[in-house]
């Protein structure tokens, strides 16, 4: 996933100085290209691309990015001092995420060899200023990241920032399948989907739930088979009863329909909703649980856009392990000094934050009138995460972040027939509550132990969204009067 992406490292500096210069300036930008990418810190190649001089060698470079592919941003640096009104024409144009990495080829100051040819060459210090002037001057979306390039933290900060640019390479070419219509009645998760796609590049369009259940009946048991040989290699099976088994195969069936359907249609997000399944024996559990494994995002009840974002936030946590799951704020336990929020859904909790190896249980489901699926129950492990909900304000998007700190569940609640989750949220479990009602924060969201709630406000400037974290040190008086502004600052927009 990561490795099919690639950011461009392009330098400024002028003809001023001469050709040894510049010379030099393109040698060392390679060198650090070459030193970044082998130091391991960075999940996606750098490319140094050019040391750019004038308007034209910009504005080039910026269109080439702009239609390639691959690329998934451009890093730009200033060596030397780079006049930037050579850069107007290539930055009003740039389409893609934009990094200023301001940082200096030399780590220290030398004392004896210091002299004016050494601070011609040597002169981040003031290009990069005129160079972030610019970027102030046009409005651009952008991320600033100052340090030497060859400190271990500068680097992951560049490595964070490169994920949160994929996912905006991820969201711009987003395909949501959608069996079924949004759950009736239910308010946050509508939305907008011409805006969303306008603004996103999500396409979200609906298939008949028949068309999932003809391809349904066309897998073969062999098919079935495979993919029971897949579940029985990592989670453990709660029966072995014919009637269990034939559940379990049953979710298989499920799964590998939804997949061709989602393969075919290049879709990597789904929503389905337990009030549509017409022809369906069981809501998918399990099926819709190993699909979230493999990086498909899911909503529940149709929520499509929890959907597209736990896909998005998948693959910006690619390679990572502690886990990216589709969640829901179920219940509380309000004793004092052990306030917790308990997470779960219906079914369907993704296996990827599980602390052990989790079980396929059947069990009937207390709404809707199918029959018992099978679904796999866990426990999601101790960490700090986020949880991550996308709403529609009608005219924008909002994205609110909480960042929360999860921990083993502190009663094993042996009846509990699904997944779960428990956490306390930041700052404190009724503190955080009232911030995240305030903002108008969805009872679906995205928990994800590997992406930041610093890398989900890259991804928001990136996008063009509002973006609201609630942290350690949220107040609901202090969020009210950041979100008054905001509303103001958007109607703006
Ligand atoms: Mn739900």
């Amino acid at each position: 996933m990561l490795h099919t992406y690639e950011f461009w490292f392009v330098v400024g500096s002028q003809f001023l100085y001469g050709p040894e210069v510049l010379e030099t300036v393109a040698a060392r930008a390679a060198e650090m290209a070459d030193k970044l990418n082998a130091s391991g810190n960075l999940p996606c190649k750098i490319v140094y691309k050019v040391t750019a001089k004038t308007n034209t060698e910009i504005s080039d470079v910026v269109r080439e990015a702009n239609y390639d592919k691959h690329c998934a941003g451009i890093i730009t640096w200033c060596h030397t001092f780079s006049p930037s009104k050579m850069w107007i024409n290539g930055f009003a144009n740039l389409q893609k995420p934009y990094c200023h990495f301001a940082t200096q080829y030399n780590r220290e100051i030398p004392n004896e060899e210091i002299d004016m040819d050494f601070m011609n060459l040597n002169q981040a210090a003031h290009g990069d200023r005129e160079h972030g002037f610019i970027a102030a001057r046009l409005r651009m979306p952008r991320k600033v990241i100052a340090g030497y390039w060859q400190d271990e933290d500068v680097q992951k900060r560049l490595g964070d920032w490169m994920r949160a640019a994929v996912g905006v390479a991820v969201s711009r070419e987003l395909k949501v399948m959608r069996f079924g219509d949004n759950m009736r009645e239910v308010a946050v998760t509508e939305g907008d989907k011409v805006e969303v796609q306008a603004k996103l590049g999500w396409q979200v369009n609906t298939w008949p739930v028949g068309q999932l259940v003809d391809t349904m009946n066309a897998v073969t048991d062999a098919e079935i088979d495979a993919l029971m040989d897949e579940y029985r290699a990592a989670y453990d099976f709660a029966s072995e009863d014919t009637d269990f088994i034939e559940t379990v195969r049953y979710q298989a069936r499920e799964e590998i329909a939804m997949k061709k359907m989602l393969d075919a249609e290049g879709c990597k997000a789904f929503s389905n909703t337990f009030q549509d399944l017409y022809g369906m024996r069981q809501l998918p559990g399990i099926a819709s649980q190993h699909l979230m494994a493999q990086g498909y995002g899911y909503g529940g009840e149709g929520d499509w856009k929890v959907a597209a974002m736990t896909a998005i936030i998948k693959a910006m946590a690619a390679g990572k392990t502690g886990g990216t799951a589709f969640m829901e704020d179920y219940t509380y336990n309000l004793v004092p000094g052990a306030m917790y929020s308990l997470g779960a859904h219906m079914l369907e909790v993704c296996p990827s934050v599980a602390a052990a190896r989790p079980r396929v249980e059947v069990h009937p489901l207390g709404i809707g009138d199918r029959e018992p699926p099978a679904r796999l129950v866990f426990e999601g492990h101790e960490g700090d995460a986020i949880v991550v909900s996308l709403i529609d304000m009608g005219g924008r998007l909002r994205l609110i972040c909480q960042d929360i700190h999860c921990v083993k569940p502190i009663l094993p609640m042996p009846n509990l027939p699904v997944a779960r989750v428990m956490w306390q949220a930041m700052p404190d479990l009724t503190t955080g509550l009232e911030c995240w009602i305030t903002a108008g924060g969805a009872h679906h969201t995205t928990l994800t132990y590997d992406v930041t709630a610093d890398q989900m406000k890259d991804w928001a400037n990136m996008m063009g969204i509002e973006f609201v974290h609630i942290t350690d040190g949220s107040t609901p008086e202090k969020l009210e009067e950041e979100l008054l502004i905001k509303d103001l600052v958007w109607k703006l927009r």
